[in-house]
């Protein structure tokens, strides 16, 4: 089956981050004196949320303020497809943009990586995307710089080396990974966030939760990318409450913001693994939210893992819950699936969603367990417990 000849995999080093990271309140009116050097015209992709915004304002009479033209874009839709992401860099061509500037969700950020590489090495964003025995081609030229500002706590985008594409004609949600897509500065300010509705601040802060679980998880984690991990899911689990029901905290939304930004630096060192890869097809075969696909079914793959992992899955429990501490690391694992889904239950408005929440017809559960199964084997044997097809489908029938 693997006959196809494909690049080399990343090798990741022990650190390897170039990006400048700004963090604070109000840090979003600096961009302008952050990218003066950067060229005479920036291509601006906002978020259609930010459309007429204060904060687009902001940003475009910050850059104006340095003599920096700019041309705005508000094309975005959730779940990016690779079509709409090579018109963008067909009009940043066009418009002679010197550098790209995404503001908005991990969808807006994922494009603005792409168009800033795609610029500068042609072809579609879909030819980069990692495909398991499929050839795929890699970035060779360096992208535009590209400058982050994440609205949502979330993806982590900022700080990580992927850019996720859907391919709606196939049914296929894959990634490009990279170190060309770090990018070269990230501003993270937490103002941007008070105003996301409580179920998105829910739904994406469980990305956040499954990034830092998975990193840690990881059978190749390090040190550094544990500890990223473990801050990352600290912070998670001391804000996450109050951030979906006080989102007006700014004090929470920073936290999680760090949180985020954390997980995006653990994955890019120690990817993610079986729940992102379950969420991530569901995203592809249904258009389930991102954070929606992962909350079906991380629960489910830890109740499969253990008794595996008990040591990592016993500290991840006592850190959302510490009175854990005084009980032996089995009983804390096993306690976890339910902390989870508890915690899960509550940020999300009291609702549990399953896979059937997001259109999944339950007929095909046997596909798309063959399906993973067949073109997924080499990010699933990252995880703590490599399953079978047979139990792969068990998986999926108990996240219907
Ligand atoms: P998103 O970007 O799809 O945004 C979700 C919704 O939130 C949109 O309707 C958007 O308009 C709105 N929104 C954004 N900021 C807001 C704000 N401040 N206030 C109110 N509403 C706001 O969702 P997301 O969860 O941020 O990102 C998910 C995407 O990121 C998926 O495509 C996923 O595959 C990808 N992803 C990328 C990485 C990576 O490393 N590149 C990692 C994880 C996920």
């Amino acid at each position: 089956m693997n006959s196809v000849p494909q690049p080399a995999p990343l090798r990741r080093s022990f650190i390897r981050f170039p990006t400048q990271v700004e963090y604070g309140s109000g840090m979003l009116k600096r961009i302008g004196e952050f990218t003066a050097s950067y060229g005479k015209k920036a291509y601006c992709l906002f978020d259609p949320f930010f459309r007429g915004s204060e904060s687009a304002a902001v940003v475009l009479d910050a850059l104006h303020a340095v003599g920096i033209e700019t041309f705005e874009s508000y094309e975005v839709h959730p779940n990016p497809r690779s079509g709409d992401i090579d018109k963008q860099a067909q009009l940043c061509l066009e418009q002679k943009c010197d550098f790209v500037i995404a503001m908005g969700g991990g969808g807006t950020l994922d494009i603005g990586k792409a168009v800033a590489f795609l610029v500068t090495n042609g072809r579609s964003a879909w030819d980069y995307t990692v495909k398991e025995n499929q050839f795929y081609h890699t970035i060779t030229i360096p992208p535009l710089p590209f400058v982050a500002v994440p609205t949502t706590a979330g993806t982590g985008s900022e700080a990580t080396i992927y850019s996720v594409v859907n391919n709606p004609d196939i049914q296929r949600k894959c990634t490009i990974r990279s170190f060309e897509l770090y990018p070269k500065l990230a501003i993270v300010d937490p103002e941007l966030m008070l105003n996301i509705p409580p179920l998105l601040t829910a739904l994406t802060g469980i990305d956040t939760f499954a990034h830092a679980f998975e990193s840690y998880t990881n059978k190749n984690a390090t040190a550094f990318s544990k500890m990223l991990a473990m801050e990352s899911m600290r912070l998670f689990a001391e804000n996450i409450i109050e951030c979906v029901e006080n989102g007006k905290n700014a004090e929470a939304r920073g936290n999680m913001a760090i949180a985020s930004l954390l997980g995006g630096l653990a994955i890019s060192h120690s990817p993610t693994t079986l729940p992102h890869i379950i969420g991530q097809c569901l995203s592809g075969w249904v258009d389930a939210p991102h954070g929606g696909s992962l909350a079906v079914c991380l629960a489910q793959v830890i109740r499969w893992t253990l008794p595996n992992g008990q040591t990592e899955f016993a500290q991840i429990a006592r850190v959302i819950a510490p009175e854990l501490n005084a009980v032996s690391d089995a009983e804390a694992a096993n306690a976890l699936p339910d902390i989870i889904d508890k915690l899960f239950v509550r940020i999300m408005g009291n609702q549990r969603v399953t896979m059937k929440t997001y259109g999944m017809d339950e007929n095909r559960a046997g596909e798309f367990a063959e399906f993973i199964f067949h073109n997924y084997q080499k990010d699933m044997s990252n995880y703590l417990r490599v399953p079978s097809q047979e139990e792969l489908y068990a998986i999926i029938q108990d996240c219907l």
